[in-house]
């Protein structure tokens, strides 16, 4: 029987505010493994603290809820584990670019095989309404009454120029296309970064749905090759350059190169799940028991 969205629906009530771009973000998360065919017991999602770390628990899928910041360290150890699976870490702009940022720099190094969502609503949503590594210049929340002074971090250029193999940005105003970029990054070989604009209702009242939709335009559309790095990076400074009136969405940046577990003799050709322990690990129980 065909796969379809619903399968990867839970039981739990979605806590999120009505209207939160998080709804948009999951439908899409959902119609990207539907149309991948994948079953719930081949995909595993890592998320860290904040309204975005809800995700593994509403998709019916295996789950892990890890620490703030912690999300890709975590994600790259289940990959390591087990290459068979379909690893999703997904984290937020604060869990991920602020105290988790170091992660991010060394594991797009590393390209392991996996897909990084983030929910990027340019502000701390959970601990209602903090200024973020993403807020935009002058944005004024709780910690900055007077407007952000600090030059906002720019994921979609860090990560090109980071070593990232898949680069795409995405509106969860517009879950089919989204959909189709995160289709993308599962599909990739490689470490995918999906940022993704997720407006967040309650606490941010300056990136709106109609604030985007007035400024995004999908790099497609203006025939963007996404094998050229001098014009991924470009792309990737227009919406700053601009003064925010021309916000690209779409796949900036991909590239083939060979991934970290390809490259283990000890995984290569089979996951790490199938070996035998070449240790005995009752000792180590037992000394720790
Ligand atoms: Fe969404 Fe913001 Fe509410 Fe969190 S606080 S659930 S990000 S609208
Ligand atoms: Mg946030």
């Amino acid at each position: 029987m065909a796969v379809t969205m619903n399968d990867f629906n839970v039981k739990e009530k979605m806590q999120w505010c009505p209207g939160c771009g998080n709804f948009g973000l999951i439908t899409a998360v959902k119609g990207a493994l539907a149309d991948l065919g994948k079953k719930n017991e081949e995909v595993v999602v890592v998320s860290g603290i904040g309204c975005s770390g809800k995700s593994s628990h509403y998709l019916n899928t295996y789950g892990f809820e890890s620490l703030h910041g912690r999300t890709l360290p975590v994600a790259s150890a289940v990959k390591l584990a087990n290459t068979r699976l379909t690893v999703i870490a997904e984290g937020g702009d604060g869990d991920g670019y602020g105290i988790g940022v170091q992660h991010f720099v060394h594991i797009m190094r590393r390209n392991y095989d996996l897909t990084y969502l983030v929910h990027n609503n340019e502000i701390y949503g959970l601990t209602t309404g903090q200024a973020s590594p993403t807020s935009l210049l002058g944005m004024k929340t709780k910690t900055t009454p007077w407007g952000v002074i600090e030059t906002p971090f720019n994921p979609i250029l860090y990560a090109i120029n980071g070593g990232a193999t898949y680069v795409a940005r995405g509106f969860a105003g517009e879950p089919a296309h989204l959909k189709e970029l995160i289709k993308g990054a599962i599909e990739h070989k490689g470490f995918s970064l999906v940022d993704i604009f997720q407006p967040c209702v309650t606490f941010n009242k300056l990136n709106t749905y109609d604030w985007f939709r007035e400024r995004v335009y999908k790099l497609e559309d203006k025939g963007h090759d996404p094998k050229d790095k001098k014009a991924a990076v470009e792309k990737a400074e227009e919406d700053m350059k601009t003064d925010y009136k021309k916000v690209p969405i779409g796949l900036f940046y991909k590239e083939k190169r060979a991934t970290y577990e390809e490259q283990l003799p000890q995984i290569k050709d089979s996951p790490l799940v199938d070996h035998e322990p070449k240790v005995d690990l009752k000792k180590a129980y037992e000394e720790f028991m």
